[in-house]
């Protein structure tokens, strides 16, 4: 493929790293979809878009009054096709916006700066909304987002985007921020990175890697809950065998759709599941997440390969997909790291070394199917073939424990699974879980009346959530270790209950 006149930015980047071939039909062969997005949150986010940027060059570093500038806007927010609950929303965030920038006080020095970098390998273009300096002098560049979900600094700094911001804005002097504050509309939240703590040095190897598979044209569909918005879903081979054309697309859309983890969460503790799920407060990074990502990309990564890894190559694989977030100090990290080395290679002499190589049917398998009324969703993480035309399912656990064969026939995520994958025509001969720190596999099977109590169960544990009002919390097994323990009331109250746990 050739990438001579191909300039990079962090959108073709992130559509990249979400489905290949979104990212070649949109931006290497440039084919035309067929236009699926919600067209009303698209106005909504482009009409606030636009009215922030208009603010800053109208006010130019004046104070300019929310009110006036609101009544400005009024007639227009009628005009761009949003309903009532919409026109309300947009105007109650921009006047929160405006509250919070007439109270900074800042000087726009530029907006809508396109900056480039080009050298013999690769192109970048990025875009910067806005150039600010404060009343203390320092500066800012600014981004926007659009997104459905805010995040945090620490998950930000690790995130390519403010990499990639970094290492083109270094390339042109004429921008020198202190900060890089990202955004989000729709949660009239402004986070701010420490432009000098972003870490840019890997940023050429990335694009560069990223090349190579477009050359090799590694380019195959990745489905995800962001097909909802995907232009080209109507051909796209993921979606073609439409197993459930009686529900039409749009209909599942406007859908609450229950993974396994919204559902169990929802179980566990209702007031957790509001904070999580309702209200979109980003999930803190946790070492033993961190680790677990980790040991399934590089899981995913080699079965998605025909030939097996040898370990050089899957220690190679583990260090370029290391998370190093939410460890609680470098020694914890660097135990992490020893440790999931060693389940590698554990697992690598247990169940790689000598014995057939056997690529999945499918990693990381996106699924989206209705149980009664509701649908539920999520990801599996390797489906295994047999030579009778059978499947196993293949799911990575981290945890500390090993459990028995009779505590993983309890197992409800597997009957999900096995569920699931019945319903999409294949015959399932078993549901293993592979246990990486004791390099064990064990298995189970479930029977047609399991599966039809586990209906059963999903059905009424959702219309439960879905009529709930109070959302109280309610102590578990993983009280331990929540993030809204200190907002919790039951932990205020009655912290004695909790150290029992
Ligand atoms: S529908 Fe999903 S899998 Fe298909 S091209 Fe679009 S994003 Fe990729
Ligand atoms: S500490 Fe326990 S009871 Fe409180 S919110 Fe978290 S999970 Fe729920």
């Amino acid at each position: 493929m050739n990438l001579e006149k191909f300039w990079l930015s962090s959108s073709k980047y992130s559509a990249f790293k979400m489905c290949r071939l979104k990212f070649k039909n949109m931006y290497l062969t440039g084919k035309k979809g067929e236009f699926t997005g919600d067209s009303s949150t698209y106005s909504l986010n482009k009409f606030l878009l636009s009215s922030y940027l208009e603010y800053h060059q109208k006010n130019h570093g004046l104070f300019f009054k929310a009110p006036n500038f609101i009544k400005g806007l009024t007639n227009r927010l009628a005009d761009n096709n949003l309903n009532k609950d919409e026109f309300e929303s947009a105007k109650s965030l921009i006047e929160g916006y405006i509250t919070e920038m007439e109270g900074r006080s800042l000087k726009l020095l530029e907006a809508n700066k396109t900056l480039f970098y080009n050298d013999k390998e690769i192109k970048i273009v990025v875009k910067l909304d806005m150039y600010i300096e404060s009343k203390t002098g320092k500066k800012s560049v600014v981004i926007f987002k659009t997104t459905n979900n805010y995040d945090i600094p620490e998950n930000l700094y690790y995130d390519f985007e403010p990499q990639l911001i970094k290492f083109v804005v270094e390339d042109n002097p004429e921008i020198k921020p202190d900060y890089l504050e990202i955004f989000y509309l729709k949660f009239n939240q402004f986070i701010k990175l420490d432009f000098n703590k972003i870490d840019s040095s890997k940023v050429k190897e990335v694009i560069l890697d990223m090349y190579s598979e477009i050359d090799k044209e590694y380019l195959n569909p990745t489905a995800g809950p962001y097909c909802d918005w995907c232009d080209y879903q109507t051909d796209c081979p993921e979606w073609k065998d439409d197993k459930y054309p009686e529900i039409p697309f749009k209909y599942r859309k406007d859908k609450t759709r229950y993974s396994f983890s919204r559902l169990s969460t929802y179980l566990q503790c209702p007031f957790k599941y509001k904070k999580l799920y309702l209200d979109k407060v980003p999930q803190l990074p946790q070492g033993f997440f961190s680790i677990g990502t980790t040991i399934h990309a590089v899981m995913e990564s080699i079965y998605s390969k025909p030939q097996a890894p040898d370990l050089e190559n899957l220690n190679r694989l583990y260090d370029k997909f290391w998370v190093p977030l939410g460890y609680s100090s470098p020694e914890e990290m660097k135990e992490y790291y020893d440790s999931g080395k060693q389940w590698l290679e554990l697992y690598y002499n247990n169940f790689i070394r000598n014995q057939e190589w056997v690529k999945a049917i499918a990693v990381e398998k996106y699924f989206e199917i209705p149980i009664g009324n509701y649908f539920t969703i999520g990801f599996i993480d390797r489906i295994h073939p047999h030579k009778d035309g059978t499947v196993e399912v293949m799911d990575y656990k981290t945890n500390p424990e090993m459990k028995t064969t009779e505590e993983v026939s309890k197992d409800l995520q597997l009957t999900l699974y096995q569920y699931v994958l019945e319903k999409l025509g294949y015959k399932v001969s078993g549901l293993s879980l592979l246990f990486m720190r004791f390099g064990e596999k064990v298995s189970v099977l479930k029977n047609k009346d399991d599966l039809k109590t586990f209906e059963e169960f999903f059905i009424e544990s959702v219309q439960k959530a879905e009529s709930e009002k109070e959302y109280k919390p309610k102590i578990n097994e993983y009280c331990k270790n929540c993030q809204f323990k200190p907002e919790c009331p039951l932990f205020g109250k009655e912290p004695e209950q909790l150290k029992l746990v």
